[in-house]
């Protein structure tokens, strides 16, 4: 098996697939272990819970960081060593759909894993240069304007920057929004959408902007942005231009997938602005009559599915098992998911717009975070859980907003692997006291 990329994705096929036999050569262009523990996931979750202590100190968050990527991408670097694995450094590219060429030698393999994940979307936007290095003293500060960097540049920067200005309120705008608030930065998101997080539950994403508000977060919603220059990020809103001064500005546009110098159409692998098309249950590559390839697959954010660590890690899995014939439960249809900022969201399955624009007939029910012990306990009390359940009670989905939001909709995401009722729900006993309490007592609501 050929596997081109070792992020999340790619390293966990490879160290499932060695266990159970198969030979496997990993092609890795950059750093073992891919964006998310390189420069996504890990870092901004190490940085988070500094900007969280009572004693921060952004220096020692930098260090503590860099120290967890380190040990991280070690580990990672010493399974691609076990026996069954092959990590080829160098970046690999198509000659045709069974071979692939690295560094002028080729690899053949009868079944091929695409997992070179996706990079930071740059928006159209008069004045947008990423600064190519972060940390260099402009020789003219006054006329040097500010360093414009995606979220990868912003992970170096050795500083908290004093203004910084966030184009786009998706996961990774909100994060560091949140993170830099923390630290001291003076933070404005300016986003041409009339709310954050498009794809989270409304009412949560509202809720969560609101509760940033509070801790000093600036939000510009529906605000387009015009052009980044020397004295800042200006936007239209209303018809009416604005200017923000801004030391650093980050691009948070969303994510395009990374498939430069891949040559996919040597191989006759079919794209788009989202992805490699891939058959969404088997991961397979649509050919370009759209049919399905034997043999060639593409997981994580390179196929657009669904651009989460987790989501490439278990669609990896689910990949290698149909090539080892194995039958799996697999539901890449379940995918919760998170927003590590302070308050933290989280979600799994439908929203309540969902289901109204499908004219799926469900009941709601909230729980408050100030109702609950354990919160109260942790001085925690702002939050609110909806379970959505459909007239049967079967569990639709939850969305959370407060403390280990992400902690709560594991549970659910768990029940509704198993197709639970909120009945069922109901009948298991939670531990008092708990956060967890919050979700059952909202189920006795049904
Ligand atoms: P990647 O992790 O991107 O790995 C792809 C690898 O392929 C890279 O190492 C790349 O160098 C290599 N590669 C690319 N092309 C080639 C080639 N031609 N030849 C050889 N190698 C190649 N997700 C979460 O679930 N939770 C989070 O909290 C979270 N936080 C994030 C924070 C940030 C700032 C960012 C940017 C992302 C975050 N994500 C998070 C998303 C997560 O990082 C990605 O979903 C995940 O890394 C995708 O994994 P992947 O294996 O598809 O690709």
């Amino acid at each position: 098996m050929i596997i081109i990329g070792s992020g999340p994705g790619g390293y966990r096929a490879a160290e499932y697939a060695a266990k159970n036999g198969l030979q496997v050569i990993v092609f890795e262009g950059a750093q073992a272990g891919g964006t998310c523990l390189n420069c996504g996931c890990i870092p901004t979750k190490t940085l988070l819970h500094e900007s969280q202590q009572p004693d921060r100190d952004y220096t020692k968050a930098r260090e503590h960081k860099d120290a967890v990527v380190e040990q991280l991408r070690t580990g990672v670097e010493q399974l691609m060593a076990q026996p069954g694995i092959t990590l080829v450094r160098g970046w690999a590219s198509f000659k045709d759909d069974h071979t692939v060429v690295c560094d002028g030698e080729e690899y053949e393999a009868d079944n091929i894993i695409i997992a070179t994940g996706s990079k930071a979307k740059l928006p159209p936007i008069e004045g947008l240069t990423l600064t190519s290095d972060v940390n260099s003293v402009p020789a003219d500060l006054q006329s040097a304007g500010p360093r414009i960097v995606t979220s990868t540049g912003l992970l170096d920067l050795d500083h908290v920057p004093r203004r910084l200005v966030i184009i786009g309120a998706g996961v990774i705008g909100m994060e560091f929004a949140s993170v830099f608030s923390a630290f001291g930065s003076e933070v404005t998101v300016v986003e041409f959408l009339k709310e954050c997080l498009p794809a989270m539950d409304s009412d949560i994403a509202k809720r969560l902007r609101k509760s940033m508000e509070k801790r000093g977060v600036s939000f510009h919603m529906q605000a387009a942005v015009k052009r980044i220059a020397p004295e800042g990020v200006t936007f239209e809103r209303k018809g009416k231009e604005e200017t923000i001064a801004a030391d650093v500005v980050l691009i948070a546009t969303g994510r395009s997938p990374r498939i430069d110098g891949l040559n996919l159409d040597a191989a006759g692998i079919p794209h788009d602005r989202q992805g490699i098309t891939v058959d969404p249950q088997t991961l397979a590559v649509s050919s370009l009559s759209g049919s399905v390839r034997k043999g060639l697959y593409a997981i994580g954010d390179v196929n657009g599915l669904s651009l989460l660590a987790h989501a490439a890690t278990m669609q990896g899995l689910h990949v290698v098992n149909q090539i080892l014939g194995r039958a799996d439960n697999i539901r890449l249809d379940i995918m919760p998911a998170a927003v590590f900022t302070t308050p933290e969201a989280a979600s799994v399955g439908k929203t309540e717009d969902q289901l109204k624009e499908q004219g799926i007939t469900f009941t709601c029910k909230k729980g408050l975070y100030r109702a609950n012990g354990k919160a109260l306990a942790m001085d925690e009390t702002e939050g609110i859980l909806k379970l959505l359940a459909d007239e049967d009670g079967r569990i639709l989905g939850c969305h959370v907003l407060g403390a280990h939001a992400a902690d709560i909709v594991q549970e659910v995401a768990a029940l509704m692997n198993l197709n639970a009722t909120v009945g069922q729900l109901r009948d298991i006993i939670h531990i008092h006291p708990t956060l967890g309490e919050i979700l059952h007592d909202t189920a006795e609501m049904f």
